[in-house]
């Protein structure tokens, strides 16, 4: 059965009948006016697309349908007294708004349009739709530029004096039916067809090939959705909006799908038909309009938005048509919202009754949380903008336009703020693009290089602004209406919306973050926060995993406090040995007695151990998790080339420089050509000696003094980079001796637990022999999918991910969210055979996918403890990890 009439479907069949069809079906059982139809399945879209050929029987199925369609008309399709029309419109399962084909009118010919003119009584309605249905079918089935029909149009109106398409007579509208015809023959060299069937069988391929249209495929891509599903095809007795003034068409919202707020929403244009409304042909009302203009269909509107929106327990958006007076709907579906909106309408869905808070935490997600806190335009301050690309990644960013990498780093080197406008960016553009505040491209979209590596950098961008015209060599950006944009000139971007508004638009903070610190009490917030408060308090309840956060000073781990983290679960070291104390570890390296190195590593002592005593105060009774030291030395030594020009020079001028040769031979001693695999990590702490012990003293004295101040410290030491037992082995009983002799002469008990990261794919393999030296997992899922792919997390984002995205090889870079299928089933295996050893095994991640929203699903499904990400993400992390335990 490839054919369902509009009585036989419901809501839930998506999948089969896509989102428009399932919804129609839905609103003609609840008894609403919707004209008769079908709905083709998606499942005869997918057979087509495979052979070329519509599945056995389709035809016939059709035919039925048609009949019965025929029959609650009292009409036939294209019957030259009285003929039905039909339109033609695509569905899928997930909306892809304009992305796919309709055709209206399908039915009218040379005859019927006179039935049609005779039976309405209007002989311009007539020749209007027919006019329509060639412009469609034109464009659509017989794949004419679409521009000529529009110019074509223009020409009438011009040629008429006629201002809208509305002011053309009857018998200029056949005069442009004429034309179009010839548009068609010259253009394709075949003429209008003359049989409604097989303008109908037409209509519907069409439509099953829009399935392909590039920018159907380029929407899917960006989206994710699958390219098999297919779109159904809705076949529906054609209404009327544009008989005339006391007819026409609009778009409605239940709800205020920008703000959330409760209310009519919507726009109408009388005596018009399809697109019209959302086209911009002419200026359309706001709804309420209508209630002047044709109450008694206003109020049934109304009624009927309340009951869907019962019904659906959710904001609707609706489009309808009045025919003549009497209201018909054409379709209906949950609406796309802003993430403010989306907050808002959950929390007031509850409160009227509709939902529980279970549903109303499965209606927001940690994207639009994000959304929420970035920065933003003070809302007062709008203003036009001059063009809208993609919105790539959020936030933001107001500074000068410069339109080459080079000058923008040596703007910004001179304290300017610089926006980056580039055509598109390559991997050339890197330095200019962390030199900026935000970037801004003509071309390109959501998988563009600029847009990709933005995110990664967590900077604002917006990309594939058409409308804008980059000249480089002139230095100057144009857009609509004449606008020019030259170097220097301030430019704002909206990350978050895709607009670009000339001059500076003053920032604020989100009042959500605001929030978060601790700054803004919600009961004086407002609504949103609110709303934002209530659902936080509803995942914290039902959440079963920890959030913890990355922190390596104690204002971070402060910070982290305050938005709701409960520990640390990852504080790196490696600051602590930079700025003064470089020098201290360039002793440590160029030690050539055990005197020397001891020395070296007494004078880092009290600063390591004062580092531990502010993070373990800042953090008072909740976990602390130090990883010692992790990268390879070489970074804290001067860089070679820079150091072997000092030392050359330093010998021309007859100078010996003993201390920088020493040194130079050290760095060529220590330079690897694959640092990130290299002597890093527990490999260093076993290989230098008496570095880790340092680093276990300062923590354990911490802990020692915290209680003796009356604190209650929980520190935890964690290993980095292990691969094999012996190596944690070795490395804990070390400390273990070392945390033992610290308690004994503090005479305090000092119970640390000594754990390891699994970053390694041979650390998750032999989890189960790991897991008798570990007190804990923390999974670094950063190095782990680096080591499990092969690829340099440094260096890929911009050599070629964007290509790869493109590609489709993956739809989001696995650095931002975790591949469970590969990376996943090592952390399950990690899991499953670490827990299996050890019951009370703690688990947690610590990479940067501990904030990632559909990461965190994952972890919660495998069973860790916690996740620990960085402190601005913790909200996200808590919110995720509420919506996968309901
Ligand atoms: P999209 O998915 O792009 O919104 P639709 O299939 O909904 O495309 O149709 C495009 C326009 O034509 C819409 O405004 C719709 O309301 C209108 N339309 C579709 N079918 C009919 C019909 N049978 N009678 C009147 N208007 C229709
Ligand atoms: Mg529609
Ligand atoms: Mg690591």
């Amino acid at each position: 059965m490839f054919v369902y009439d509009f009585s036989q479907g419901n809501k839930d069949m998506r999948d089969l009948l896509g989102g428009k069809g399932a919804n129609l079906a839905e609103m003609t059982n609840l008894g609403l006016p919707v004209p008769p139809g079908f709905t083709i399945t998606t499942k005869a879209c997918q057979v087509y697309l495979a052979t070329g050929e519509e599945p056995p029987g389709l035809r016939e199925e059709v035919t039925e349908h048609l009949r019965r369609v025929e029959q609650a008309r009292g009409r036939r399709l294209g019957d030259p007294d009285d003929p039905l029309l039909v339109s033609v419109r695509s569905g899928a399962k997930f909306s892809m708004p304009g992305m796919m084909d309709t055709v209206l009118n399908i039915g009218l010919t040379d005859a019927s349009v006179h039935g049609l003119a005779r039976q309405a009584g209007d002989e311009r309605f007539a020749w209007d739709s027919y006019r329509r249905l060639i412009q469609m079918y034109g464009k659509t089935v017989m794949g004419v530029d679409g521009a000529r029909f529009d110019e074509a149009l223009e020409d009438a109106k011009r040629r008429h004096g006629a201002e809208h398409d509305v002011d053309l007579d009857a018998a200029a509208l056949r005069d442009l039916v004429a034309s179009y015809k010839r548009i068609l023959r010259e253009e394709t060299g075949q003429e209008f067809p003359q049989d409604p069937r097989t303008q109908l069988d037409a209509a519907i391929r069409a439509v099953f090939e829009s399935w392909n249209a590039p920018r159907a495929v380029i929407y899917r891509r960006q989206e994710g959705i699958s390219d098999d599903l297919g779109t159904a095809v809705n076949v529906v007795a054609m209404v009327f909006g544009n008989l005339g003034p006391d007819s026409g068409t609009g778009v409605a919202f239940t709800r205020d799908p920008a703000t959330g707020a409760r209310g009519v929403y919507g726009d109408y244009l009388p005596n018009a038909q399809g697109e019209d409304v959302v086209a911009g042909i002419r200026n359309t009302v706001p709804l309420s309009e209508l209630a002047r203009l044709d109450k008694r269909s206003y109020d049934e509107l109304l009624d009927i938005m309340a009951r869907l929106e019962a019904h659906y327990a959710d904001l609707c958006d609706i489009e309808f048509t009045i025919e003549r007076g009497k209201l018909w709907l054409l379709q209906t579906r949950v609406g796309k919202r802003t993430a403010a909106a989306a907050f808002r309408i959950a929390v007031q869905l509850v409160d009227e009754g509709l939902i529980d808070e279970e549903e109303a935490l499965r209606r927001v997600d940690g994207w639009q949380l994000a959304q929420l806190m970035f920065p933003r335009f003070d809302e007062n301050a709008r203003r036009q903008a001059i063009a809208k690309g993609m919105n790539a990644s959020p936030g933001a960013a107001v500074g000068r336009a410069v339109f080459d990498s080079a000058t923008a780093v040596e703007w910004a080197r001179r304290g300017e703020n610089v926006i980056l406008v580039r055509r598109e960016t390559t991997p050339d553009d890197l330095d200019g693009m962390i030199a900026a505040r935000g970037i801004l491209t003509c071309r390109g979209g959501k998988t563009s290089h600029a847009a990709v590596v933005a995110r990664g950098m967590g900077k604002t961008c917006v990309c594939g602004a058409e409308a804008l015209d980059i000249d480089v060599s002139a230095r100057t950006l144009t857009g609509p209406g004449g606008v020019v944009v030259r170097e220097g000139d301030v430019l704002s971007i909206d990350g978050s919306t895709g607009e670009v508004f000339l001059g500076q638009i003053p920032v604020v903070d989100s009042p959500v973050v605001q929030y978060f610190e601790g700054t803004l009490d919600p009961a004086s917030g407002d609504d949103l926060v609110r709303a934002v408060d209530r659902l936080m308090k509803v995942a914290d309840a039902r959440r079963r995993l920890g959030v913890r956060a990355n922190a390596d000073t104690p204002a971070d781990a402060e910070r982290a406090r305050a938005m709701g983290a409960t520990g640390i679960g990852l504080c790196r070291t490696e600051h602590m040995f930079l700025g003064e104390r470089r020098r201290h570890v360039e002793r440590l390296i160029l030690a050539e007695s055990d005197t020397e190195r001891e020395a070296a590593l007494e004078a880092l002592l009290p600063a390591q151990r004062r580092d531990f005593i502010e993070i373990l105060a800042a953090m008072d009774g909740l976990p602390v998790t130090v990883r010692l030291l992790d990268p390879p030395l070489h970074e804290f030594l001067p860089d070679l080339t820079d150091l072997a020009v000092r030392v050359a020079e330093a010998r021309a001028r007859g100078e010996e420089a003993a201390e920088d040769a020493r040194l130079l031979s050290a760095v060529r001693r220590l330079h690897e050509q694959n640092p990130m695999l290299g002597l890093r990590g527990v490999r260093l702490g076993l290989v230098v000696p008496g570095l880790y012990a340092m680093q276990v003293r300062a923590i354990a004295e911490a802990a020692a003094q915290r209680i003796a101040e009356g604190g209650e410290p929980k520190v935890e030491i964690m290993i980095p980079l292990v691969g094999s037992v012996e190596e944690l082995e070795r490395a804990r009983e070390e400390a273990t001796a070392v945390v033992a002799e610290v308690a004994a002469r503090a005479g305090v008990d000092l119970a640390i637990p000594i754990g390891t990261m699994i970053e390694l794919p041979r650390a998750a393999l032999t989890a189960a022999r790991i897991a008798r030296s570990a007190d804990f997992f923390s999974f670094g899922t950063n190095d782990l999918t680096q080591t499990v792919w092969g690829f340099s997390r440094d260096d890929v984002e911009a050599a070629f991910f964007p290509a790869y995205l493109d590609m489709g090889i993956f739809a989001v870079s696995p650095f931002e969210t975790l591949d469970v299928e590969g990376v996943g089933r090592l952390i399950r295996l990690a899991c499953e055979e670490g827990r299996a050893v050890r019951p009370d095994l703690k688990l947690g991640v610590c990479g940067e996918h501990g904030g990632d929203p559909e990461s965190v699903r994952f972890f919660h499904q495998v069973g860790l403890d916690y996740v620990s990400c960085s402190p601005f993400r913790v909200p996200i992390a808590r919110l995720e990890a509420g919506r996968a335990a309901v």
